[in-house]
């Protein structure tokens, strides 16, 4: 039997207890504050599970032992399901939703304990008024940055198509080595996007070279990630290469049905680079579609430049909204809009919330246009018009999606935000990630195992970033642990009913509290912010 003492005991009982423990060790005082018995242990480093109960005291994994008898505050019977490591995130979108909803239901219910932000080029700068805003904010999930660098350029030169002077770039590698002194984990980038798209790979070089001198890695959403996906991670590895430091295509995909199949050839690439010795990585979400701006992907670049005003200024002169239209039509049939309007669904429109979850192509009706390509296009630039939404693109292919995956140099990230609940129809990314890859593609499609899947999930991403006190169960790590039923665990959120958390995670453990359990968030916030590696306090 295991005992259980909760209550505060009288020192003079403390004293009696201690004088009697040799023969009666049931009545002690309580050892270890959480003690989790009869797990799988899933520990993160990809080796096979094992039977083992797991002890934590304040906020570290105190022991782990085939079995753990002495007294503990609270102990969870784990009854035979996977006790593995917290989740780590490497890709989200979090900082806004982060203070509407600090206890991140969606990832913590998904078994996910560390959120990282400021990806895709994007990120708060500097980045300390929102750290020290975030530690003023009880959250339940730890949270990390990285320094954006299309942040960066919008600072220094705005969103503009030009070359930087030399005085420029110098303004940009100061902004960068701030950035990583406040805390960052590295430099991230989305070439895809306005302004990293006017960025020539040596600036991208001269920034990376900062952030590697200081310990960080390189993560980056590239610049094409359709017919132009090979050069893209070609640029990424030489950004790497160039830059000295690790680095990373996030959220690999390959968008656009002529182009699937194209994995094949990046994978190639990504280890080509690592037998020569680049420290290359992938990172991925388990979707079929992506998720992005109706601008940012169904208009072209150039039309984006010089911010809004510009925008609309380009889309009110006849003779260029009729060229943006041509163009915009192009994307639709091969590249994000996946041959069809219907595969473009409206996420989030501000400005008409009945909007919200609808297709391109319906949405064109209601305007009372046939839906063809040439007037979904015009409908899309109507959307821009108006003030743009969040899309949804149905525009990958299953294929790459699993070859990614099996990859062993890819770990999973989410590409997720933090929604309200119930509001607005988000990708299912921000609810599903985590345990979509757990209950579809390793228990229903046997595409990794679970060890491998765990491990992608925990030891690899926090290997990644440095943390060196996160991502495995072991002796003297921080207790970040999630607790799941290999059989039931699966997502539930879908592109039509986003809004639904996932199943199958009974317990999550953050820093040693108990943040969610019984299907319930606990009062606990025991998230911390993380701090990369040059840190100045
Ligand atoms: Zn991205």
């Amino acid at each position: 039997m295991r005992v259980f003492i909760a209550v505060a005991v009288s020192a003079a009982f403390i004293a009696l207890v201690g004088a009697l423990s040799a023969v009666a060790p049931r009545a002690q005082a309580p050892i270890y504050d959480l003690v989790i018995t009869n797990g799988r242990i899933v520990d993160g480093t990809g080796s096979p599970w094992y039977r083992g109960d797991l002890a934590v005291r304040g906020d570290t994994i105190a022991r782990i032992a085939p079995r753990i008898d002495a007294p503990a505050a609270r102990v969870i019977d784990a009854g035979g399901k996977v006790v593995a490591p917290g989740f780590i995130d490497l890709h989200t979108h979090a900082r806004r939703g982060i203070f509407q909803v600090p206890t991140a239901d969606n990832y913590v219910r998904q078994g996910v304990t560390t959120l990282m932000e400021g990806p895709d080029g994007s990120s708060p700068l500097p980045i300390k008024p929102f750290l020290e805003r975030l530690a003023a904010t009880p959250v339940t999930p730890n949270f990390g940055l990285f320094v954006g660098q299309g942040s960066v350029r919008d600072e220094v030169i705005g969103p503009i198509n030009r070359k930087a002077t030399p005085d420029e770039i110098e303004k940009m590698r100061a902004l960068v080595r701030q950035g990583m002194e406040d805390g960052a984990f590295g430099l991230s980038s989305g070439l895809f996007y306005v302004p990293g798209t006017f960025t020539p790979t040596a600036e991208v070089i001269e920034l990376a070279k900062v952030a590697g001198r200081m310990g960080g890695i390189y993560i980056s959403h590239m610049r094409d990630e359709t017919s132009g996906v090979l050069d893209s991670v070609r640029e990424t590895i030489e950004i790497g290469e160039k830059g000295g430091l690790p680095t990373q295509v996030t959220h690999h995909k390959v968008i656009g049905k002529a182009n699937w199949g194209k994995s094949v050839e990046t994978l190639k690439l990504i280890d080509e680079a690592r037998r020569r010795g680049v420290d290359a990585t992938i990172d991925q979400y388990p979707y079929t579609a992506s998720s992005t701006s109706i601008q940012a992907a169904l208009l072209p670049s150039w039309a984006l430049e010089g911010g809004r005003e510009a925008v609309l200024k380009r889309l009110q002169t006849p003779s260029m909204r009729a060229e943006l239209r041509k163009e915009t039509a192009r994307i639709i049939l091969e590249e994000r809009g996946g041959g069809d309007p219907n595969n473009v669904q409206l996420a989030r429109c501000d400005w008409d919330a009945s909007l919200d979850g609808k297709r391109l192509g319906d949405v064109t009706k209601g305007r009372g246009l046939e839906p063809t390509v040439e007037n979904a296009a015009e409908t899309a630039l109507w959307i821009v018009d108006k003030g743009g939404c969040a899309g949804i693109f149905h525009a990958i292919g299953e294929d790459d999606l699993q070859r990614i995956l099996r990859h062993p140099a890819t770990m999973i990230g989410s590409d997720g935000e933090i929604p309200i609940f119930g509001t607005a129809n988000p990708h299912p990314r921000s609810y599903g990630t985590f345990v979509r890859v757990l209950g579809r593609y390793v228990r229903d499609l046997h595409v990794i195992t679970l060890e491998d899947a765990v491990r992608k999930m925990s030891a690899f991403p926090a290997q990644r970033i440095g943390l060196a006190d996160r991502g495995v169960l072991r002796q003297g790590m921080r207790a970040d642990v999630a607790i799941f039923d290999p059989n039931t665990v699966r997502d539930l959120a879908t592109f039509e009913r986003p809004h639904q958390y996932a199943e199958g995670v009974t317990h999550v453990i953050v820093n040693g509290l108990v943040a969610f359990e019984d299907g319930k968030m606990t009062a606990a916030r025991p998230g911390r912010i993380l701090y990369g590696p040059a840190r100045q306090p």
